[in-house]
C-alpha cells in the first residue's frame, strides 16, 4: 500500500526507522527490534540501505517485505543512487515490486571518498525522476533544517530541494536537529520556496554519549546549550542519560507538534524500549481524541 492510502492529508503522522543488523549479524536479530516495536502503530517504518558508510545491503527489502508481511504495518525502503548505475536500479525496482513494496525514501548517499561513484545518477532528484518513469512508487526524499553540509548556504539548498520535490518527490523526511527553532526556520522557507510536500520532523532520542558525538560527526547537527547541559550533568550515568535523551526528544516532539509541523519521523535506532516510551508519552498528543 501507498503512504498516501496509510496517512490521510492533515493527518499528523508517527513513522519510525531502523536499520538492518550489521554484516556479521544475521537477520534474524531484526526480530527482536520488530518484536520490540510491536503494537506501537507507526504510520510507517523505514528501512535505511547501507547507511553510515557500510556497504549497501541486500537486507533492506527483506525487511521492509517482513514489516509488511508479518508485522502488518506499512513499510518504506531508503535507496541511495551514488554507487548504483541504472541497471542496478532495475534490479532493485524489479525486486520492490514482487514484493509488493512501493514507499521508497530516494536518497542521493554519501561519499566514501576510497570508492569511485558510478556516472548514472549525481544528485536524489535524477534518482527520483528515474523512479518516477519505473512505476507506480510513492517517493519520499530527505532534507535538512541545517542546510545540508556539502551545500554552502540553507537558501541554496532549499532551491535544490524544491528541484527534488519537482521531480516528483512525495513526502520529505528531515535530518535529526536538537533545536525546534532550526527546524521551525527550515519550514519556513521552504515553504515559502513553494515546496508543498509534507515534511516530518527527524527526532533522534540520544540514549549515549557514543552516538551523539558518531551522529554529530556524521551529520553535523548543531547542539543547543540545554542538550550540552543535559550531556555533561548525566554523561557518568548511563540510566539518567539515557532518560534525560528521552525526556529532551519528548520535549521536542510536544512542542512540534503544537506548532502543526505534519508529522515525527523517529530514528529508534533499534531500541524498542526507547521507542515504546516516547510513544506513550505523545501518542495521545500526536492522536488526540
Ligand atoms: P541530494 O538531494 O542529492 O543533495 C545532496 C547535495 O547536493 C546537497 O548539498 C544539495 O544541496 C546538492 N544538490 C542537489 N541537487 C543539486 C543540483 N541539481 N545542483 C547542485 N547541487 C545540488 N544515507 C544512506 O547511505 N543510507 C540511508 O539509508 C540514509 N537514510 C537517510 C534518511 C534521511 C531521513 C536522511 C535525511 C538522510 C539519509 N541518508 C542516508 C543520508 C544521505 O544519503 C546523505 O545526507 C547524502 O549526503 C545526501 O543525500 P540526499 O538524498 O539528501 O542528496
Amino acid at each position: 500500500m501507498k503512504i498516501s492510502e496509510v496517512i490521510s492529508a492533515g493527518q499528523t503522522a508517527f513513522t519510525f526507522e531502523i536499520f538492518p543488523p550489521k554484516k556479521q549479524s544475521s537477520i534474524e536479530t531484526i526480530y527482536q527490534t520488530l518484536e520490540g516495536l510491536h503494537g506501537l502503530h507507526p504510520d510507517f517504518i523505514s528501512v535505511t540501505y547501507g547507511a553510515g558508510g557500510n556497504a549497501a545491503d541486500t537486507k533492506t527489502c527483506d525487511i521492509a517485505q517482513i514489516i509488511r508481511e508479518k508485522y502488518n504495518t506499512e513499510s518504506a525502503v531508503h535507496l541511495t543512487c551514488l554507487y548504483n548505475s541504472k541497471e542496478d536500479i532495475d534490479q532493485i525496482v524489479l525486486q520492490l515490486k514482487e514484493r509488493g513494496i512501493q514507499n521508497i525514501l530516494a536518497l542521493r548517499g554519501d561519499r566514501n571518498p576510497d570508492i569511485a561513484p558510478k556516472e548514472d545518477f549525481r544528485y536524489a532528484s535524477e534518482l527520483i525522476a528515474y523512479l518516477k518513469s519505473k512505476g507506480d512508487f510513492y517517493i519520499m526524499g530527505g532534507c535538512y533544517p541545517e542546510c545540508h553540509p556539502q551545500c554552502p548556504t540553507l537558501d541554496e539548498d532549499i532551491e535544490n530541494l524544491k528541484r527534488k520535490v519537482d521531480a516528483g518527490t512525495d513526502r520529505l523526511l528531515s535530518q535529526l536537529f536538537f533545536d525546534n527553532d532550526d527546524f521551525m526556520r527550515f519550514l519556513e522557507k521552504a515553504r515559502r520556496a513553494g515546496i508543498d510536500v509534507p515534511i516530518e520532523a527527524g527526532i533522534m532520542p540520544v540514549v549515549n554519549k557514543a552516538q551523539i558525538e558518531r551522529m554529530v560527526t556524521l551529520c553535523g547537527a548543531s547542539l543547543p546549550h540545554k542538550f550540552v547541559r543535559m550531556m555533561a550533568k548525566y554523561e557518568q550515568y548511563p540510566d539518567a542519560l539515557r532518560d534525560a535523551g528521552i525526556a529532551y526528544a519528548i520535549d521536542q516532539i510536544v512542542d512540534l507538534v503544537s506548532q502543526g509541523v505534519d508529522g515525527i519521523h523517529l530514528y529508534t535506532m533499534n531500541n524498542p524500549y526507547v521507542a515504546r516510551k516516547i510513544t506513550e508519552a505523545v501518542q495521545g498528543i500526536i492522536r488526540p481524541v
